[in-house]
């Protein structure tokens, strides 16, 4: 355990924003949290659990601790042939648990290769991309409850899983301490191809029957090419949810403007595009100050350089209003942020 008052939380998040905690504590193994409880460091109503800081922004500093778990080790707990259970501790980086089950020959997390953050904070929104989310490859995962000091351990119907959502956004948000994810996953499965861009890219490089390595070359080539790195961009991914709408909000939008982009759910709702939404509106490389939408991808906001976390709140709060204004579509945020909230 490593606890430290007054820290710079800067280099820990991906928008490098100025954020200083009053307190920061990193647990490196679960015992540490048992101990923490006991001594009621756990009672904090404001405390904040960090992982890679990869889908925050903050407005102002926590009030509270910054707890960060950073237990490592990953283990291939079963192997029942054509399927293996993987247990991952919460602090692994996720990209790394995906390249070293490529690496074994495994599928299932190809399409989420080099997702940035941990492993313990994919389940807190159910990370997806390239049509593949974490509730399709999830077994269970392990969590501290620092209400009562209970271990659980969470199957996928206690997690309920949804599109960028999970019982730890809602009811059990900031109460859970997710210390380990155990996934399934597959050996000798054929690869899930049906995102149109991954096709494109192996036939670009003449594949045709694309293991698992081959999958998750073309997603880092196509991602590389089309989001801004962190470390050179101070980002966090899509800065906003795609909407899901009734069809009969859909429908009149969807004639007026045939190019937008739309998927059916099974609900009978319709998710739209939100990224062609900012883009239409006019956002596309607008700046604010130091603060920005992304001039390839409309849908991830920048940091420029020396933005602060209210500046890119403000773009923000202008991007949703001038969307609601456009198309009368709300959109709502996928990063959570700390400290402020986006303006109707
Ligand atoms: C360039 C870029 C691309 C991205 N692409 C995608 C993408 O394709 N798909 C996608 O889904 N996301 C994407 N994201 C968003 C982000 O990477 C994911 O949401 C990731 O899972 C966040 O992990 P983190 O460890 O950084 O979490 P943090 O940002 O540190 O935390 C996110 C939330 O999880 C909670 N949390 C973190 N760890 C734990 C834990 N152990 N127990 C309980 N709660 C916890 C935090 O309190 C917070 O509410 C992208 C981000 C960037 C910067």
């Amino acid at each position: 355990m490593y606890r430290c008052l007054a820290s710079d939380l800067t280099a820990l998040t991906t928008f490098g924003v100025p954020v200083k905690a009053r307190e920061y504590c990193r647990v490196d193994a679960e015992a540490e949290l048992e101990e923490l409880f006991r001594t009621g460091c756990l009672d904090d109503p404001s405390l904040l659990v960090l992982g890679g800081g990869s889908n925050l922004l903050f407005v102002t500093d926590p009030p509270g601790m910054v707890l960060h778990p950073a237990m490592r080790g990953i283990t291939f707990t079963e192997d029942r042939g054509t399927e293996v259970i993987v247990q991952c501790a919460a602090g692994e980086a996720w990209d790394d648990l995906v390249a070293e089950t490529v690496a074994a020959g495994l599928s299932g997390l190809e399409n989420l290769s080099l997702i940035p953050g941990s492993v313990g904070a994919a389940p807190v929104q159910n990370i997806g991309a390239y049509g593949v989310e974490l509730k399709d490859v999830f077994h269970s995962l392990r969590a501290f409850d620092r209400e009562d000091g209970r271990w659980l351990v969470l199957g996928p119907a206690d997690c309920r899983f949804a599109y960028r959502r999970s019982v730890f956004k809602e009811e059990l948000r900031e109460r859970m301490i997710i210390t380990s994810v155990s996934l399934k996953l597959s050996r000798g499965s054929a690869p899930d191809l049906g995102y149109g861009s991954i096709r494109t890219e192996l036939d670009a490089l003449g594949i045709n029957n694309p293991g698992p390595a081959e999958v998750r070359a073309a997603v880092i080539s196509i991602r590389q090419s089309k989001l801004p790195d962190p470390q050179v961009l101070g980002n966090a991914g899509s800065f906003f949810k795609n909407p899901e709408v009734d069809a009969s909000t859909a429908s009149p939008l969807m004639e007026a403007w045939p190019g937008l982009p739309s998927w059916n759910m099974p609900d009978g709702r319709v998710k739209l595009a939100a990224g062609w939404l900012i883009e239409k509106a006019g956002l596309k490389g607008f700046r604010l100050g130091n603060a920005g939408v992304h001039d390839r991808q409309a849908l991830v906001l920048v940091n420029h350089g020396g933005a602060s976390g209210a500046e890119i709140l403000r773009l923000a709060t202008i991007v949703k209003q001038t969307v609601k204004e456009r198309f009368g579509i709300l959109l709502e945020p996928e990063v959570n942020i700390i400290g402020g909230a986006l303006q109707a």
